[in-house]
Formats: C-alpha cells, sequence, structure tokens
C-alpha cells in the first residue's frame, strides 16, 4: 500500500460569520491511499476552535499513519482525531468498493435518488439574513435553518417574523441554531418567545457541559432542542450514552467530521434510537471530498427529513464534483466529474 496526504486550504467567497467568530479560510488534508490499482480517498476536515483535532500536530499524524499504513503496522490510537478518523476511514472505504468516490454504493450513488436538505441562513445583519432567506426561498427550500445567537435576540426575533408572516409551519419549516449562545437563566424564557413562530427545533440553546439545565430544558421547553456541540469530544461510548438518558433531548446533530467517522456516529445513533430520539446529520464546512462521503453514509441510514448537507456553495476553490442541489435536495450528477486530487 502506498500512502500520503495533501493540505487544502480552502477560501471562503465571503468571510463567515459562526459561533467560533468570522472565519476566511479552513483548512483540509486529503489522505490518498493506493493498493494494487485501486485508490482510496479522504479529506479531514478542522474547524479551528471547534474540532477537537490538534490543528498544529495533524501533519506529523497523518505521517506516521501514511508510514503505518505502507508498512502494514499497528495504526496510532485516533480517539481524539474524529477528523482524522473520518479520513482515514473514508478512504479504506474507496479501497475496499475500489472505488474512491464511491463509499456507500446506493440509489444515491447511482442518480437515481436524492436526499432533501435545509437551507442554511448564515449570521448577520437582519437585511443580509432577509436577503439569504428570500434566495432560499426562490430555491425551493422548504426547510430553512437560521443561526441565532448573535445579535440583539429583538432583531433576530423581527427577522423569524418576517419569515413565518409570509409562510406557515405547513409550508416552511423553520430550525434556529443558538451554537450554545444563550444563557442558562433566560434561555427558557428566550425559548417561550420563540415558540410563536412554530419553530421546528433549536440547536444547542445553552452551552455544553451543563448537562442538568439542558435536562430540564429538553422537560420544558416549548421548542424541541437538539444537541449539537454537546456530543464533540464525548468519546466514551458509556458516557454517550448516560448522558442521552439524562438530557432526553428531542434530536441529536451527526457531524461525521466532528464526532469521528461514520463508526462513531453509529454508536450515537444507536443509543439514539434506543431512547427514542430523532436525529439528522450535517456536514461541517468540508470541501465536496467529505460533502459526498457524508452524503452517502447520509443515504445508506434511510435518514428522515431534510438533512444539513451541502447548505450552499461557499468556498472559491472547492474540489469539482457532481454534487448538485436542485430543488432542496442533493443528488449526484455523474455526467460531471470529479477535480483530479
Ligand atoms: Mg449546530
Amino acid at each position: 500500500m502506498r500512502a500520503k496526504f495533501k493540505k487544502h486550504r480552502l477560501e471562503f467567497k465571503r468571510p463567515s460569520g459562526t459561533s467560533r467568530g468570522v472565519l476566511t479560510t479552513k483548512d483540509s488534508w486529503f489522505l490518498i491511499i493506493e493498493e494494487n490499482g485501486k485508490t482510496g480517498l479522504g479529506e479531514c476536515s478542522l474547524i479551528e476552535g471547534l474540532s477537537p483535532d490538534n490543528h498544529l500536530e495533524i501533519e506529523s499524524l497523518l505521517q506516521t499513519i501514511c508510514a503505518a499504513l505502507e508498512s502494514k503496522t499497528k495504526l496510532p490510537e485516533l480517539t481524539q482525531w474524529p477528523a482524522v478518523q473520518m479520513g482515514l476511514e473514508s478512504a479504506l472505504l474507496g479501497i475496499q468498493n475500489n472505488n474512491q468516490w464511491e463509499l456507500f454504493p446506493s440509489e444515491f450513488t447511482r442518480s437515481e435518488a436524492h436526499i432533501p436538505i435545509n437551507g442554511l441562513v448564515w449570521m448577520g445583519k437582519p437585511d443580509y439574513m432577509k436577503t439569504q432567506i428570500n434566495s432560499l426561498l426562490d430555491r425551493g427550500f422548504d426547510c430553512i435553518k437560521l443561526k441565532i445567537g448573535a445579535l440583539d435576540f429583538k432583531q433576530e426575533l423581527e427577522v423569524l417574523h418576517y419569515l413565518r408572516k409570509q409562510y406557515d409551519s405547513t409550508t416552511i419549516s423553520i430550525r434556529v441554531d443558538a451554537n450554545g449562545a444563550f444563557a442558562a437563566e433566560d434561555a427558557l424564557d428566550k425559548l417561550q418567545q420563540l415558540e410563536r413562530f412554530a419553530i421546528h427545533s433549536i440547536e444547542q440553546p445553552i452551552g455544553v457541559n451543563q448537562w442538568e439545565e439542558m435536562a430540564d430544558l429538553c422537560k420544558r421547553s416549548p421548542v424541541p432542542i437538539a444537541l449539537d456541540e454537546e456530543l464533540i469530544s464525548r468519546t466514551d461510548n458509556d458516557e454517550r450514552k448516560r448522558m442521552l438518558e439524562l438530557i432526553q433531548p428531542q434530536f441529536i446533530i451527526l457531524k461525521p467530521s466532528l464526532l469521528g467517522g461514520f463508526k462513531a456516529s453509529k454508536e450515537w445513533i444507536s443509543h439514539a434510537d434506543s431512547l427514542g430520539i430523532d436525529w439528522w446529520v450535517t456536514s461541517a464546512l468540508e470541501s465536496n471530498v467529505g460533502l459526498n462521503a457524508i452524503a452517502q453514509w447520509t443515504y445508506s441510514l434511510n435518514a428522515k427529513g431534510p438533512q444539513g448537507l451541502g447548505t450552499g456553495s461557499l468556498f472559491t476553490n472547492n474540489i469539482q464534483s457532481p454534487l448538485v442541489i436542485t430543488k432542496a435536495c442533493l443528488s449526484i450528477d455523474n455526467s460531471i466529474s470529479w477535480d483530479l486530487i
């Protein structure tokens, strides 16, 4: 086996406001392996300030992994490296399937099926958010996700009002994501103010590691709650289960690059299923390489409802791919070829 890696710095078209501040670039590393004429490719996608993977040490780890793959010796322990786990798992699946682009063969990879997705509205001034909403509605999205918690709360309610006065909840489903921005003391009050907009769900209303407070909110909130950041760095399988049993969220969000790839995300799903907790899958600023892997996996799960996949062509230097978004659905158009990596 031969193995190498290549860094790719993705440049945002427009500086993107996230809960980690404003991003202008983000780094990914492609792991490329070859064996008996077969190639595997995986993306290790890091978001600075959010990914548990260590930005400064990733290249030396990838060197160790490549050496271990080539010499067929034991791979290093990767529990603290979810993005690397995801890249390695994807690359090995490519070899296994004899196709670096088709990791989970299905109707989706054969261009015979699509995945419904939500449209994402980035944080910003109310006018900018409204412009994004209009563009998503024009493009046929019927599930809109808004990042909240950055502006003045009144202004955010005004943006929600703007959307709701045009479309009721039977036409447009609204998801919001607070990225932990609310204080535990007034979170319930804010959730009660959100109730009148018939919100489908709110991601991470309060910050992580406040299990008792989060459990209480999940019991009392009029808006169903989805855990997102709360799952990150939770590597012990018993602890994962204990947390879900205690908090009893209505949903969990699965981001394979942040949770340790597909196997680890599957473990979360089995806990969630056993407790009657629903879930959906979300990409996390990967290039099209990682998005392709996550989308194929998502389809293979028979995931319900709109998924958080490929929410906009955000980068100026993404990898050209056959992934296309039409009428709020992600699909593969096999007449378009992939860029060489
Ligand atoms: Mg989120």
